[in-house]
């Protein structure tokens, strides 16, 4: 079966700092694959490869077959299949929540006022904050921002989600909030691509855990494996230190 995401030898430098030393792995449809690994080990960089944000160096990135590395891809309706949420909201201050959800539903896939608030509300639903959909996001907690956040992405109806560290911002308590929407579209079969630090939510949540460490992949495997009994010393002293500092 074509899988969702298929990264191939995939390298990238910025001058002359080499941050993705060859990544292969791949997330099949439907499944929910989450990446961890220490601080600079380019876990972003390769988020933001996978949805062209960032020029891979060379190798190659299929979604859903089609090589986005390919000069003559179509990077806007690649990234029209991918929602992505980072670990600052970055709503738009200035608009008010359904603003925020509608706005590229209407300018980017020419849905009506009418349509897009309709899709907009069912996903302001679907992460529990349709009560505030006329506030503007300074109004609201760290948590429920990044829940519309998630929405926002929703409503462009991807094919799949990126998370990148989309907890790490948030006050402690505010964290099951965001992780239980995360599982909640896990539940529903929706492929995902998450990087994060919470090693409850990845062994609960996810299908396959990658760990990186210095531009390469480590270890690669189902969660009961990575996490309990992995097969390198970095990925025990890593998990040492991110259980010991929660
Ligand atoms: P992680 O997300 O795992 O913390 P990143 O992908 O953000 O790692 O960063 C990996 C490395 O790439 C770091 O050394 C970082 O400083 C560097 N880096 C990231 N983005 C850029 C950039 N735009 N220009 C130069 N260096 C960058
Ligand atoms: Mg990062």
């Amino acid at each position: 079966m074509t899988s969702a995401i298929e990264i191939q030898g995939l390298h990238k430098y910025f001058g002359d700092l080499e941050v993705l030393r060859g990544i292969d792995f791949r997330v099949a449809m439907g499944e929910v694959v989450c990446v961890i690994g220490p601080s600079g080990s380019g876990k972003s960089t390769l988020l933001r490869c996978v949805n062209r944000l960032e020029e891979p160096t060379s190798g190659t990135i299929l979604i859903e077959g089609e090589d986005i590395t390919d000069p003559d891809t179509d990077t806007d309706a690649v990234r029209r299949k991918i929602g992505i949420v980072f670990q600052r909201f970055n709503l738009f201050n200035h608009m008010s929540v359904i603003d925020n959800v509608t706005i590229a539903q209407r300018t980017v896939l020419g849905r009506s006022k009418e349509e897009a608030e309709q899709i907009g509300m069912e996903n302001l639903k679907k992460v529990g904050v349709s009560e505030k959909f006329d506030v503007f996001p300074r109004r609201l907690s760290g948590g429920q921002q990044q829940r519309v956040a998630i929405a926002r992405a929703l409503s462009m109806d991807p094919d799949m989600m990126l998370f990148d560290e989309a907890t790490s911002a948030l006050d402690p308590e505010l964290v099951g909030e965001v992780l239980g929407v995360m599982r909640k579209l896990a539940e529903e079969g929706m492929t995902m691509l998450v990087v994060t630090h919470e090693i409850g939510f990845a062994k609960g949540v996810a299908d396959r855990v990658v760990f990186m460490d210095e531009g390469v992949v480590v270890e690669d495997g189902p969660p009961g494996k990575v996490l309990v009994d992995p097969d390198h010393e970095r990925t025990r002293t890593f998990l040492r230190m991110v259980i010991e500092g929660e």
